[in-house]
């Protein structure tokens, strides 16, 4: 990847004993593209998808300790777009456009597909999709079609279950337990952690897995060279 960014890489690449976001308070603004084409290329990123209202700009904000920066995907105009946001010159995080198509004309519903599947399936970069789903009531029927795309694909899945705050630790542990049983039923594979934006809940267990993505992929581009 070009140096769009000036900004240097300091990938936690093992040694520490505890995660932080450190490396992903690193991120801003890079790009919204509409096409495949206009993906950008070379590096690596992870992915971040989700209802609308589930939950996904507020976990990427605290991810990246900075309030304004999925805000960028909310602008008018972007919404429906993927939204790239550069750590550094090797390292993307990804806004995939929200979903719930409840209301929506099925013409919106196929032109969101297509730029999922576009993406999911085209780009070389990415190496894990976080699915954020709101822990009150999640596996919906698009983040089960989440699910099923990323099996399809061979791409790593993690489902963040946000919004704790608002319910008992043990009715989250109850939450957390259906949500990996049922994706095992279903023959699907996922991660599945409890998250919370607000209180920063299971931040370091969401940093420890987006780290071990982008080196399992550092790697496995050094092997190919
Ligand atoms: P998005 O549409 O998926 O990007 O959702 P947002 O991040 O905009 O969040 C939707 C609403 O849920 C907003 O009012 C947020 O303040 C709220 N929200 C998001 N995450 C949390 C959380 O962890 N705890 C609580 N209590 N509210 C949250």
């Amino acid at each position: 990847m070009n140096n769009t960014t000036g900004k240097t890489s300091n990938h936690p690449q093992g040694n520490k004993p505890e995660a932080d976001n450190r490396f992903y308070r690193q991120a801003s603004f890079l790009i919204s593209a509409g096409k495949a084409g206009q993906f950008p290329q070379g590096g690596m990123e992870i992915a971040f998808a989700g209802r609308s209202n589930a939950g996904k700009s507020s976990a990427i904000n605290t991810l990246c300790d900075n309030k304004g920066l999925a805000r960028t995907s909310k602008t008018p105009g972007r919404t429906r777009l993927v939204n790239f946001f550069a750590i550094d010159d090797e390292h993307r995080l990804v806004d995939l456009p929200g979903y719930g198509f409840a209301r929506v004309p099925l013409q919106m519903k196929k032109e969101w597909e297509k730029l999922m599947t576009d993406y999911l399936s085209e780009q070389q970069a990415l190496c894990g999709l976080v699915i954020i789903m709101d822990i009150r009531h999640p596996l919906n029927e698009t983040d089960w079609q989440m699910l099923e795309w990323c099996h399809h694909y061979q791409l790593p899945a993690h489902v963040l279950l946000t919004k704790a705050d608002k319910i008992k630790r043990g009715v989250q542990q109850a939450s957390k337990l259906k949500t990996q049983k049922l994706i095992k039923e279903a023959g699907l594979d996922a991660s599945v952690q409890i998250f919370s934006a607000l209180k920063k809940t299971g931040l370091d267990q969401l940093v420890a897995k987006l780290d071990e993505w982008m080196k399992r992929s550092q790697s496995a581009a050094n092997k190919r060279k």
